[in-house]
């Protein structure tokens, strides 16, 4: 295949994509490449332009549901690309990574360094390439406040930089993940900041996770917040604690978190994702958008 010949990484053929997931469910994908070089992702790129099989990138999977059997395409894991620099000064610091560099280990090294910013990130899984394509985030602060600069692989595999400004994010938003393309390094900005004031900021941070369910399968919120109101709370006061497809349950700890409880399908998490949000649209009008990413299912 002229796809494995252009790579400097192994393309696996029928790789299982539930482990590499915090949900645990989903099927084999055709092609699975984890490139330690950002060549490497340009090619892909640039054959998928002449060729258009789909491609679909993946960071920590803390926050998709993989589709069971074989997705079409190409998986494209950013795990090997995770180099990361840090300039800490005086007055403020900065750390210039690769996408798949860890964002809790990022919000730990800056807390330990004394810079400020970060402490919401206490207790989000996955990578800061995953972080940014989503604009993760609690307690009203997200990654999109710290970011400074953006590299990203294009469509087409140039390789182009994005400056501040050039970019826009919100809630759950980020501008530059509305056109297909591959975050593949950005630089974050941090301020100088008493330590006693990080720390006071992280444990508040952890004290919110203590109301959402541990050491279970999940992939994190399962629906956005609606303005101005909560998915949990909705989804809980119309019912859905408990409601479950196969062994995929709607958990009783929050509602906004879907759980594995052990074997269960892409399709069983697929129809109580609709389920939820049906009863809730019944019982209130209002209609809730997906947090997790689908990755593989029929558009
Ligand atoms: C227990 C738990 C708690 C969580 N709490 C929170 C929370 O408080 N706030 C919050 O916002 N999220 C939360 N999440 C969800 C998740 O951790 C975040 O969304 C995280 O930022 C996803 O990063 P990831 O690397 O795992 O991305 P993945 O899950 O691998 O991918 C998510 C999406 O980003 C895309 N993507 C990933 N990397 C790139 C890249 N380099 N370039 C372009 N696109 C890319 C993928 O294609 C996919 O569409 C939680 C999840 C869990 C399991």
């Amino acid at each position: 295949m002229a796809l494995r010949r252009a790579l400097v990484c192994p393309l696996d053929e029928g790789k299982y994509l539930a482990p590499l997931s915090t949900l645990g469910v989903g099927g084999r994908c055709e092609c699975f490449a984890e490139p330690w070089v950002l060549a490497d992702v340009a090619t892909l790129f640039r054959i998928r332009a002449l060729e258009g099989f789909p491609i679909y990138i993946l960071g920590g999977g803390t926050n998709v549901v993989f589709a069971d059997g074989e997705i079409e395409g190409t998986v494209l894991s950013t795990r090997r690309l995770n180099a990361c620099r840090w300039n800490v000064g005086e007055t403020h610091g900065e750390l210039d990574a690769e996408a798949g560099y860890s964002l809790p280990l990022a919000s730990a090294v800056a807390g330990r360094e004394g810079l400020g910013g970060a402490e919401f990130a206490q207790g989000i899984p996955g990578t800061l390439g995953g972080a940014v394509a989503g604009n993760a985030g609690a307690g009203g602060k997200s990654a999109g406040e710290l970011l400074h600069e953006v590299t990203t692989v294009e469509e087409n595999g140039e390789i182009r930089r994005w400056r501040r400004g050039e970019f826009s994010y919100s809630y759950r938003f980020f501008s530059l993940s509305s056109s297909p393309r591959f975050i593949a390094a950005c630089k974050l900005s941090f301020e100088r900041k008493p330590l006693e004031d990080i720390w006071r900021d992280e444990a508040a941070f952890r004290q919110v996770r203590m109301g959402q369910p541990r050491g279970v399968r999940s992939a994190g919120c399962t629906f956005k917040n609606p303005p101005g109101d909560s998915a949990g709370r909705l989804l809980d006061a119309c019912g859905c604690k408990g409601l479950s497809v196969g062994s995929a349950v709607v958990s009783g700890a929050h509602a906004n978190f879907l759980v594995n409880k052990g074997g269960a399908t892409g399709s069983d998490v697929f129809r109580l994702m609709g389920i939820c949000r049906d009863i809730v649209f019944e019982k209130t009008g209002i209609c809730l958008e997906p947090e997790i990413k689908f990755m593989g299912f029929p558009k």
